[in-house]
């Protein structure tokens, strides 16, 4: 039994690679975990998997999980295993030693997930060996394949709720079909007609404003947003412990009542800021990711990232703490060049096995996608997981869309000073490439007679630097961890370079690095 949800955030860390749940996950982890009986409606790609497999390894004794299809059990069990978790499947496509391993497995109590086939329960030796194996819950995937009416109807299905009974378990029933029939359905074959826990959230957060914004002069972003929200609870996210206190400090000298917030603090003056948080109004907390998992304010009226998120999942779940009362909220992400290469680094020198730095990429595409996107933000975000048929209205880019131009020539430009240097170098020297300026370090490496030199005086410094995010947010190019950093080109941009696809820009972020101070390099 998990005495709070911090365990089941380790295992969500440490067994699946996870940092954070996704949209609905954490409440039906903990209410399966807790033993209810449980009916969770998720759509598609949402992340069910994670539901119960994430309780089976909270409950004691083993949890067996009824899935119609063998290829994804399969893959379930060999995804279960590489994490070390002790997984098996019983189904026909099993060989005769396959199905007595995992049947060891289970009488030896070393099991904690057994997939099971539908067509395995008609078989009483199955029920008899349940019945003296431990079970602590029966999960079920597809749930709606016990609806008669419904089209993917499994007879077999309608053995599962007699198992439940047999067992006297508890019983999470898992199903992206929503329609009220199929529940009604659901809820007397599979609970004896005893209502569930249900679970039917959609993603979708009508009522938070979504905005991102290229950043430039980043305190000053924040302050601005601040003081057009005075006297409103905000939380300000921030990528470090150090800015934590720094900003905190700003928002104060700006007449705010803000505190800082991060792990390094000691849990009597954490405590004191959490309790403060609850019970005052108006009051700033500027925190690191540390500030959230106890945080059920309900007023929170906005949300401010000062750096960008890990994942886009971990960005739904930030922003996600605004507004919980309803009314509207607002939201502001700043993203940069150095965040993302900050994020990538972060996941390059990892521990992670490959795989799954590869997905945690994937995972940063998809909200380096969102802060590039061109059109609705909020139809983005929740493309992503699966919610398809939003509507939205309420984001920067609803207010107002993006202004886009043909970048296509830029890019080409970019990529070609790129690969012509043999992709050794960052940002900052290949724009001094394209705008033709002679440093110490074009010049040493003769890098002034290359083709590329000078061939991009039609934008200025900022704009080159727009120019290159916007690429590294499109994941056309990406910094080598191994090499500082220095700018590689992925494949998506071979079409672009080749002249075979053409790419749209953001003419908003040009623009608004054109009011950037001048850096100091
Ligand atoms: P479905 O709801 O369609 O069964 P899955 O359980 O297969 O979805 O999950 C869909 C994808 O989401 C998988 O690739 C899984 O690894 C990923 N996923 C699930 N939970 C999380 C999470 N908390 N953070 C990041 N990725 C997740
Ligand atoms: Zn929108």
């Amino acid at each position: 039994m998990p005495r709070d949800m911090s365990d089941a955030d380790a295992i969500l860390r440490d067994i699946f690679g996870f940092d954070s749940f996704r949209p609905g996950q954490s409440e039906i982890v903990e209410a399966v975990s807790h033993g209810e009986n449980v009916l969770a409606i998720m759509p598609t790609g949402g992340g069910k998997s994670l539901c119960f497999q994430l309780p089976a390894l909270v409950r004691h004794g083993v949890t067996v999980v009824i899935s119609p299809l063998i290829a994804l059990m399969r893959d379930q069990v060999r995804g279960l295993r590489e994490a070390g978790v002790a997984a098996g499947a019983l189904t026909s496509a099993n060989t005769d030693e396959e199905n007595d391993a995992v049947w060891d497995m289970l009488h030896s109590g070393a099991l904690k997930l057994l997939y099971l086939a539908p067509e395995r329960l008609a078989s009483s030796g199955t029920q008899r060996m349940l019945q003296q194996a431990g079970v602590s819950l029966i999960a079920v995937d597809e749930a709606h394949c016990v609806s008669q009416w419904g089209h993917d109807f499994r007879p077999d299905y309608l053995r599962i709720g007699e198992l439940r009974r047999a067992l006297d378990v508890p019983l999470a029933a898992f199903t992206a079909t929503a329609d009220a029939e199929t529940q009604e359905e659901i809820v007397t074959r599979l609970f004896d007609g005893h209502a569930p826990t249900t679970f039917l959230r959609g993603f979708d957060r009508p009522n938070i404003h979504l905005m991102f914004a290229p950043k430039n002069k980043p305190r000053e972003q924040i302050l601005k947003f601040a003081a057009a929200r005075k006297d409103q609870s905000g939380i300000v996210y921030c990528g470090t412990r150090a800015k934590t206190e720094t900003l905190s400090q700003a928002l104060n000298a700006e007449g705010h009542t803000a505190c800082f917030y991060h792990g390094g603090m000691d849990p009597d003056a954490r405590r004191s800021v959490e309790a403060r948080f609850a019970t005052e109004d108006g009051l700033i907390v500027v925190a690191t990711v540390a500030f959230g998992m106890g945080v059920d304010k309900p007023d929170i009226r906005w949300v401010a990232h000062a750096d960008l998120p890990k994942s886009i999942e971990a960005y739904y779940q930030e922003i996600g703490r605004a507004g919980r009362d309803g009314a509207p909220a607002e939201t502001l992400t700043l993203y940069g060049s150095d965040d993302i290469r900050l994020r990538r680094s972060q996941i390059d020198e990892g521990l992670a096995p490959p795989e799954r730095r590869h997905a945690d990429h994937g995972r940063l595409n998809a909200l380096l996608g969102l802060a590039e996107a061109l059109e609705c933000r909020r139809m983005t975000l929740l493309g992503y997981f699966g919610e398809a048929d939003i509507t939205c209205g309420n984001c920067d880019l609803c207010d107002k869309p993006a202004e886009v131009f043909d970048g296509t020539e830029a890019v080409r430009k970019a990529l070609s000073a790129a690969l012509r240097t043999g992709e050794s170098f960052g940002s900052g020297h290949l724009i001094d490439i394209l705008l033709g300026t002679k440093t110490e370090k074009v010049l040493a490496r003769s890098h002034d007679t290359l083709p590329t030199f000078g061939v991009g005086k039609d934008l200025k410094r900022g704009e080159w630097q727009a120019v290159f995010r916007q690429m590294m947010g499109h994941d056309l190019m990406r910094p080598d961890a191994e090499r500082h950093g220095a700018l590689v080109m992925t494949e998506a941009a071979r079409p672009i370079l080749r002249g075979e696809a053409t790419i749209n820009l953001r003419r908003d972020s040009l623009e608004a690095a054109n009011e950037r101070r001048p850096q100091v390099r």
